[in-house]
């Protein structure tokens, strides 16, 4: 297949990079100029999407990701498939899709799961909104990129799958640091607290698979002094999204809300900034309560 790539940041290159290594002709844009050798690259995004039978796009927002459309819907060829990797709001989701069906392309939101390590090891989860025509037209694309891609149902819902999956990370991530945080103050040992939590009702991802404290659980960026792994500004990213989404349909989510009110305070205000989300555990431990 004929792919253009655009957005080829730490994310994006090494997706388009598997997807070259699958046999796929790939042609490569960043507005930054990012060179990877091994990977083609137009001087302009049109170049790079005109021939094109399917179009990536791996952006940092919804603002940037309309700006591109704009510029590319316009010049890819009729039926071909707009594929977009980012996260951004499900209403800018749902707009660049009417948009694309409009010109006679397919569009698919198709945001990923499984962060930097995921994107290099072609093991990422997709969570797609669309057509059922454009997702069989990219589920080889799927294939090579990730190990799953799970359709949603129509343009939109893959964002809405990812801001409903995130607000339960943000949250149990914080409850799990909290805990830990509770546990040390009271005596208990984190091996001790690992071993019960981890095989018992409070068990999740965050600490079975992602635990906090550094030298118990599996490794994790807790164990390389909160280097992320998922940063706490891009987790902050995602409750604020789920928190526009929540708002634009009244819905009530006072876990999600709490959660992105404390990854902004941490962010913003604290030490948070580039470090791993699970880095609340040090911010909680240095806590007292208010
Ligand atoms: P990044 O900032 O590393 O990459 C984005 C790239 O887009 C940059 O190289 C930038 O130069 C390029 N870009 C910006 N504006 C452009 C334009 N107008 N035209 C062409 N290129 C442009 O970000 P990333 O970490 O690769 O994340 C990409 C997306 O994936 C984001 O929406 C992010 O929320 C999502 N995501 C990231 C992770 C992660 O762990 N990094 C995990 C899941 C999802």
């Amino acid at each position: 297949m004929r792919i253009g790539f655009i957005g080829l940041g730490n994310m994006g290159a090494p997706m388009a990079l598997n997807l070259i290594k699958g046999g796929h002709d790939v042609l490569g844009y960043d507005a930054a100029g990012h060179i990877d050798a091994d990977i083609p690259q137009a001087d302009s995004v049109t170049a790079a999407v005109k021939d094109a039978d399917v179009v990536i796009t791996m952006l940092p927002n919804g603002a940037i990701l309309r700006q591109v459309t704009d510029q590319i819907f316009g010049i890819m060829q009729p039926g071909a498939v707009h594929l977009d990797c980012s996260t951004v709001d499900v209403e800018s989701a749902r707009l660049v899709a009417q948009q694309a069906n409009a010109k006679g392309l397919g569009a698919l939101d198709a945001p990923v799961s499984g962060g930097v390590g995921g994107a290099a090891a072609g093991t990422l989860t997709f969570m797609v909104g669309g057509s059922d025509e454009a997702f069989a037209t990219a589920k080889s694309l799927f294939d090579i990129m990730g190990q799953k891609a799970v359709h949603c149902g129509p343009s939109g819902n893959g964002q809405a799958a990812k801001i409903c999956n995130n607000m339960i990370l943000g949250v149990t991530m914080i409850a799990t640091c909290e805990a830990f945080a509770l546990a040390d103050k009271l005596g208990l040992d984190r091996q001790a607290m690992f071993d019960v939590v981890s095989t018992s009702s409070g068990a999740s991802w965050s600490i079975n698979a992602y635990c906090p404290a550094p030298g118990v659980g599996p490794q994790s960026p807790a164990d390389n002094d909160y280097k992320p792994g998922f940063a706490a500004d891009l987790m902050l990213k995602d409750l604020r999204l789920s928190q526009i989404a929540a708002q634009d349909v009244d819905a009530d989510t006072p876990m999600g809300q709490l959660a992105r009110d404390l990854y902004t305070q941490f962010v913003e205000e604290e030490d948070g900034k580039g470090r791993d989300f699970s880095a609340m555990l040090p911010r909680f431990s240095g806590r007292s309560r208010p």
